[in-house]
């Protein structure tokens, strides 16, 4: 069973800014194993766009296996006025894409690409909206996930009525193809790939269908 309460523990980053504090790149490894051993589910382990410390600790540590604990980075989503292909923390952002990450993404469009086989035109609407939703949790970008979730459950309705189950197989798709680009760390390649992506998402959208009555008279009249 899930448990009720998820840790998510700063110390590796909040936790290094106190006076006097200064952890080496072994210290972090051995905090993080400590953690791990405590059961702790989310471990942050810095902000690779910080310093070359954290970018040698997120090296290290994503070859290591943790027996909870899942890595995140902290990160900014993009600079003003920089655009996110060729913003720097971006690319070492997804640089420090963990292979657990990568995994929990792969198990994700397999999870998609089964509810398209089966016919399931719930199951599948909500996997390729949340496909979205756990990018932002795996990058540690908790903020972005809450909002993502928000705004997937106000079109919920609309992808339900309005796409098309090709356009729908063309989305999970390109979800596993996004993946396979984190995978490689090719991040020019993601941000294409992500605005073609969307694109094709809101050009997939059959909207000359007759969708329900937007009569809220006529529509109340019938139930
Ligand atoms: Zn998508």
């Amino acid at each position: 069973m899930k448990p009720d309460v998820e840790i998510y523990d700063t110390t590796l980053r909040d936790g290094t800014q106190g006076e006097g504090i200064n952890f080496s790149v072994a210290d972090k490894l051995r905090i993080a194993e400590r953690l791990d051993a405590f059961g702790v589910h989310y471990i942050e382990g810095g902000w690779p766009g910080s310093n070359p410390k954290d970018i040698e600790f997120f090296d290290q540590a994503k070859r290591r296996k943790f027996k909870h604990a899942r890595l995140a980075a902290f990160g900014s989503t993009r600079r003003k006025g920089v655009p996110v292909e060729q913003d720097e923390q971006v690319r070492l952002l997804v640089e420090a894409a963990t292979p657990e990450h990568i995994d929990a993404l792969r198990a994700h469009v397999a999870a998609e690409q089964s509810a398209l086989k089966q016919g399931d035109v719930a199951d599948r609407s909500e996997l390729l909206g949340d496909f979205h939703v756990r990018m932002a949790q795996l990058i540690g970008n908790d903020v972005l996930a809450e909002v993502l979730r928000d705004l997937l459950a106000r079109c919920a309705i609309a992808t339900l009525v309005y796409q098309s189950s090709s356009a729908a197989h063309d989305s999970a798709a390109e979800h596993a193809a996004l993946v396979e680009c984190f995978a490689t760390g090719n991040v020019a390649q993601a941000v294409r790939l992500m605005r073609e992506h969307l694109d094709h998402v809101e050009a997939g959208l059959n909207l000359d269908q007759p969708g329900p009555s937007d009569d809220l008279k006529t529509a109340l009249a019938r139930a």
